[in-house]
């Protein structure tokens, strides 16, 4: 006797990783985060080349997150920047950043691009 098949549903992935730039950046999904003594939802941490997402966020909450901790690690490739940037200024040296990451983080896309948690 033959099995019907199963329907299954795509889960829609984190990557396990991004290339911003000259660096390949870990994602790592945390129990907690904490940064200095405050409750935190990501964290980049751009000396060890690593994201840290909290595991319980809810699917638009993750992406939300992760993009802006890919903001961050695009905003430290920025090289010789002062610590404020001007809008104007931030945009055009974030703008060709964001185009590579974009461009050469197809599974990122993917998953910042599914509405549902399932595909
Ligand atoms: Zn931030």
């Amino acid at each position: 006797m033959i099995d019907p098949p199963v329907t299954r549903c795509k889960v829609s992935k984190i990557p396990k990783e991004i290339k911003v730039g000259a660096h390949v950046y870990k994602i790592r999904l945390v129990a907690g985060l904490e940064e200095e003594g405050v409750k935190a939802n990501g964290m980049l941490d751009s000396d060890a080349c690593e994201i840290l997402l909290l595991r319980s966020l809810t699917h638009t909450k993750m992406q939300e997150i992760l993009l802006h901790e890919t903001l961050h690690a695009i905003f430290y490739a920025i090289p010789n920047k002062s610590n404020i940037l001007e809008e104007e200024e931030f945009v055009t040296h974030a703008s060709p950043h964001l185009l590579q990451v974009l461009q050469e983080n197809p599974k990122l896309v993917e998953y910042l691009s599914t509405k549902s948690s399932f595909l």
